[in-house]
């Protein structure tokens, strides 16, 4: 028998008409590139959603179904479009600006994006690429002066658009299993690999992100939201903040550790979200220049790529500031896990707690997890024995926008996330690696992301990255990329070695180092194992 409960579509427009209705007063404060403050209502960036329909519908000829590109960074009209687009029953397709002319020129013709809404000072990565884009009749600039002028053809500016167009558009009746957004994995193996989240996999994922066990997110709150929404939706902040009425900060390219500070202080930031190496920059800054008023930020969510245990102790030990570890895929919408401390952890020690702490944590409600051998069967959920890790629940992807890739799902439904990692009694799991940077030395498999945490350790180390290399008599080896705080007064080999002979075997420790000015990243900020393999093998490392 079925429940009898009304049918109430979870749609982005329910969050967007909640979030008028309920918190139209709270602000979205954009630093625009070049520093520039915005501020504006929840009110006012509803209404301009709604013209922004309008010009969508009206003079874009945008339908529902169709993908609109955005290749923008974090401000309040990038917000209006993630719902204005979504809104009329079309898909945001949010454009990574850090991939490379060729990636980007596959997943806009991949996409079929109709019309690509675009920030001014990222035009020049457009034009290089736009004769080959095969389904963009529109760029519409955004940010853009009058004067602005460009080789791209077709261009209108986004203030034009919405000028005169009317603040009310009554949204069309969407089904919540339709897609409303889009991404393309950084395609760090292979081509990048579109997702497609839908209106309900977008209202779920926000509804359990805001929660206490999880983002911990309320009307209290003034978020800064440094994930870039050209990464996996800003880890769906936007549409968290609107639920929780909290304020959103957008830096847009003020990503500078100095910049990013300076905001944090200024609009008295009580929560923010972003990768290691944002939260390893800040830290550095903060202890050169310490700030003369303790910042009002409480707690930051930080995944992507593993958190070290020592920067969870020194930003809180130093600052008072805590880490709150989260895991998550582009596949995953994304968070899937987060680490908080249950109550009854209290009686625990510092360190035992950080040791939690550093984990990635438990699934979400609506998320599963699992962990399995090289031949599928699952693997005791003991905190010591190391699986491949899978994921199935209610915003995680079924299968990839035009590809097959079946070999990233089993045979049962789950995803196969291409992690290696461990899950204990009390559902806690730990990352140990990607599969492909695990390294196999004399039949022993290392974890190069134990290693880095135990390297940043050491007060002189930045950043630390750890992959294999071939070797004649153990096959793989590890060596260590280490990137030293004070390069005039570096660490040495022998101490590197003797920090981590406390915590692990000798078959395990690197004997290979090489210190760097900085480790070579990704588009999306993780340490470029590839590109480090690549250049041990060209000789370019030494
Ligand atoms: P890509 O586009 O490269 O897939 P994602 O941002 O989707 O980029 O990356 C997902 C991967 O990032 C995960 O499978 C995992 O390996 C890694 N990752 C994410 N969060 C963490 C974390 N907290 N600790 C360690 N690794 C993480």
């Amino acid at each position: 028998m079925q429940g009898l409960i009304q049918h109430f579509p979870l749609t982005t427009n329910a969050i967007l008409e909640y979030g008028n209705r309920v918190f139209h007063h709270k602000r979205i404060i954009t630093y625009l590139p070049g520093g520039k403050r915005h501020e504006y209502t929840f009110g006012e960036m509803y209404l301009r959603t709604k013209q922004l329909a309008n010009a969508l519908t009206d003079t874009l000829g945008i339908k529902p179904g169709d993908t609109v590109g955005t290749f923008a960074w974090n401000h309040g009209p990038h917000v209006e479009l993630y719902y204005g687009i979504s809104g009329i029953g079309a898909i945001c397709h949010t454009i990574n600006i850090r991939l490379s002319s060729n990636q980007i020129e596959y997943i806009i013709n991949h996409s079929e994006d109709k019309v690509i809404f675009v920030d001014a000072t990222l035009v020049p990565l457009l034009e290089r690429i736009a004769t080959q884009l095969e389904t963009v009749e529109q760029f519409v600039l955004l940010n853009a002066p009058a004067d602005f002028s460009t080789t791209l053809p077709n261009t209108l500016h986004y203030e034009d658009l919405l000028t005169e167009q009317p603040d009310e558009y009554d949204w069309p009746e969407i089904d919540e299993n339709e897609a409303c957004g889009m991404c393309y994995t950084s395609g760090t193996t292979g081509l990048p690999k579109g997702v497609l989240y839908s209106h309900r996999s977008t209202y779920l994922h926000a509804l359990t992100i805001m929660t206490p066990n999880a983002g911990n997110l309320s009307s209290k709150d003034t978020v800064l939201l440094i994930v870039p929404q050209f990464h996996v939706m800003a880890w769906g902040y936007p549409y968290l903040c609107v639920m929780a009425g909290a304020n959103m900060v957008m830096p847009s390219s003020n990503l500078q550790p100095a910049a990013l500070i300076d905001i944090l202080q200024r609009e008295k930031v009580t929560r923010a979200n972003g990768v290691p190496t944002i939260w390893l920059g800040i830290y550095h800054e903060l202890k050169q220049n310490p700030p003369a008023e303790k910042l009002a930020l409480e707690e930051y969510v930080v995944g992507g790529s593993a958190l070290p245990k020592s920067l969870i102790a020194g930003f809180e030990k130093d600052f008072g500031i805590r880490g709150v570890h989260a895991w998550g895929m582009t596949e995953t919408s994304p968070l899937g896990t987060l680490s908080r401390l249950q109550s009854k952890h209290e009686e625990l020690s510092d360190d035992e707690q950080l040791t939690i702490r550093a984990k990635q944590g438990i699934a979400f409600p609506g998320i599963e997890l699992r962990i399995v051998a090289e031949d599928g069967t699952p693997i005791p959920r003991d905190g010591e024995t190391m699986g491949e890790l899978q994921v199935r629940g209610a915003w995680v992807i079924s299968s990839y926008f035009k590809t097959l890739n079946k070999e990233s799902f089993t045979d049962d439904g789950w995803f196969r996330t291409g992690d290696v990692s461990t899950i204990d009694e009390d559902s806690y799991m730990e990352i140990k690696d990607r599969t492909k940077d695990l390294i196999k030395s004399g039949g022993e498999w290392i974890s190069s992301v134990a290693l880095e945490s135990a390297l940043m350790a050491h007060p002189n180390v930045k950043e630390a990255a750890v992959v294999a290399i071939p070797d004649k008599k153990w096959v793989e080896r590890p060596l260590a990329c280490v990137v030293p705080i004070d390069e005039n007064n570096g660490v040495t080999e022998e101490e590197l070695i003797d920090l981590l002979s406390r915590d692990f075997v000798s078959y395990q420790i690197p004997h290979d180092f090489v210190f760097l000015p900085e480790v070579p990243k990704t588009s999306v900020g993780k340490f470029d194992k590839k590109e480090i393999r690549r250049r041990h093998a060209a000789g370019e490392l030494s």
